[in-house]
């Protein structure tokens, strides 16, 4: 390193070494930890369902709780509302195949074919236009879309995206990226004058025939599922045409003389360019039921104290809806997410307490409590709705610091099945003082800063996970606004066998971790509100090794 860069290195430590430890960070205890999480993750709250009346019982009270602590809302309200949409299948779904004047063939409804269930009720009629995977994707110079426009054909593509077993991918290497969203690859063949979508999902295509009709049947089962399919309403209403999904054995139908795994192969490659698949026809009718439910983030802020910078924002979140209850059984999600969430409680404490003192930093804090993250498809609803309509500008975002469970230790099982997919057997002791720290590799100096921030916590930060099979970088709301270019990270201490299950209860929480994390969390937070050093922004520049 050369001697002027080496000055100005060490330079920057010594600035940062001089950060004071954030005001009222010890006001952050174990003992009100689990006082909060004692009501959150009780049973009477019945899990925190999406649309139930106890999931709507917690966001009042952590509304109460921002009220009472003297933070602000931003705008009228301490919710940020917003509508989630489902369906509910209705008698005429039809597709019918016409070859010539006279042959037309039904395709059987959950046995060659099924609507989505964002697809609205609509008809489409016409000939078929293959197109890969249906993805355009310019800042990654991918676009299956190319040439001429759809002219109201029906597209025929495929689910998912090229290179998912590749950990070189440009989508996102091992994690299966933002593309693969069907609804999103509708909307945009929508855009491309497509009159209508029909999916196939090349992993049917070698699971064989028998795979795709059991699938089939249970998407739109006889009682309505326990856990509701939602779509965010604002995307669900910009759709106008049908989608379905349907089966390899139909796609290959369509494709005539050319084999669908070869398809598959060549659409791996490289960029398919639009073709027509010659000799058939399609009638397609999609027939569902619409709902529209009202959802809500919880949302409070403490203004910065300095004039220009206090336009800019730290985001400090966590989700609150968990799975509910079913059977006789309570999904209590103590530590999915009840644990982040009272985390949140008393971070946004700390800072109305050194607030009340005169002591507030110079950027703005805003605390996020996202409904709707546990909820299919895809999930991280409530901060999807956030980056369609921001109640805070996303240029004006600094960084968003995530907690989602916050409060055991990661242990994967030797025999550790589907639930634990890509991830190495580990015990519980070996992760005692380790917290996972995810979205590192989007920002370097934002990774660096959370380090800087540890040295009181004294935690063991495990960066990892970045790009692993387990998806896991996906899997929380901090997710949303690496898409959006807004550096952010995700504090958890990993999955363990009572995840998703109705053993995720309180008394297995460990409040002493939890306290150590939240208040990471809290210097982490402090830290970049008075920073000097422009953070930048979020982009994968390297993908990292597989781990
Ligand atoms: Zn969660």
């Amino acid at each position: 390193m050369p001697a002027s860069r080496a000055v100005l290195f060490f330079a920057g430590w010594a600035a940062l070494l001089a950060q004071p430890r954030a005001p009222f960070n010890e006001s952050i205890r174990r003992g009100d930890l689990e006082a909060d999480l004692s009501f959150l993750a009780s049973d009477s709250l019945r899990g925190r369902l999406t649309g139930t009346a106890e999931y709507l019982t917690a966001a009042r009270f952590l509304e109460a709780r921002f009220r009472r602590l003297g933070l602000q809302p931003l705008g009228e309200s301490f919710f940020h509302t917003f509508s989630l949409t489902y369906s509910r299948l209705q008698p005429g779904n039809r597709l019918q195949v016409k070859r010539g004047e006279a042959l037309r063939t039904e395709a059987g409804l959950s046995e060659d074919f099924y609507p989505l269930f964002f697809s609205p009720s609509a008809e489409a009629r016409g000939p078929v236009v293959f197109a890969g995977y249906g993805i355009r994707a310019p800042q990654l110079e991918w676009d299956d879309l190319g040439g001429n426009g759809m002219d109201q054909r029906l597209a025929l593509i495929l689910g998912g995206e090229p290179g998912a077993e590749d950990p070189r991918s440009r989508f996102d290497g091992l994690v299966t990226s933002i593309h693969a969203d069907p609804l999103r690859k509708a909307l945009a063949l929508q855009e491309h004058g497509a009159a209508g979508v029909l999916i196939v999902n090349p992993a049917d295509s070698a699971n064989g025939v028998r795979r795709f009709a059991g699938g089939a049947r249970g998407y739109w089962p006889e009682k309505p599922p326990h856990l509701e399919r939602y779509a965010l309403s604002a995307w669900a209403e910009r759709l106008h045409i049908p989608v379905a999904q349907i089966s390899p054995a139909l796609a290959q139908s369509l494709l005539g003389s050319r084999r669908l795994a070869d398809v598959v192969k060549q659409a791996e490659k490289a960029p398919w360019t639009p073709s027509l698949l010659p000799g058939a026809e399609i009638d397609l009718r999609v027939r569902l039921s619409r709902h529209v439910i009202e959802d809500r983030n919880v949302v409070a802020k403490i203004e910065g104290a300095d004039p220009a910078l206090k336009q800019e924002s730290i985001l400090v979140t966590a989700h609150y809806d968990h799975n509910g209850a079913e059977d006789g059984q309570i999904y209590n999600g103590a530590d999915d997410n009840g644990s982040g969430t009272v985390g949140l409680l008393e971070i946004a404490e700390a800072y109305a307490l050194a607030a009340q003192q005169g002591q507030r930093p110079r950027r703005s804090l805003v605390f996020v409590a996202w409904g709707s993250e546990e909820r299919c498809c895809g999930p991280l609803l409530g901060a999807w709705a956030w980056t369609e309509n921001p109640p805070w500008p996303l240029d004006k975002t600094v960084a968003v610091l995530n907690m989602d469970m916050i409060g055991r230790d990661e242990e994967v099982p030797e025999n550790r099945g589907p639930r634990f997919h890509g991830l190495s057997p580990q015990t519980a002791a070996s992760n005692a003082n380790a917290v996972n720290v995810l979205g590192f590799s989007f920002n370097a100096a934002l990774a660096e800063a959370a380090r800087h921030a540890n040295r009181a916590a004294d935690l063991l930060l495990r960066f990892r996970y970045e790009n692993n099979k387990s998806n896991l970088l996906r899997r929380s709301d901090h997710w949303v606004f690496l898409q959006a270019g807004v550096p952010a990270l995700w504090f958890h201490t990993g999955l363990h066998p009572d995840y998703h299950t109705p053993n995720d209860r309180p008394e297995r929480i460990r409040y002493d971790k939890a306290e150590k994390v939240a208040r990471l969390v809290h210097q982490l937070s402090w830290d970049l509100a008075n920073r000097t050093e422009p953070l930048g922004k979020a982009r994968r520049t390297v993908m990292p090794d597989v781990d």
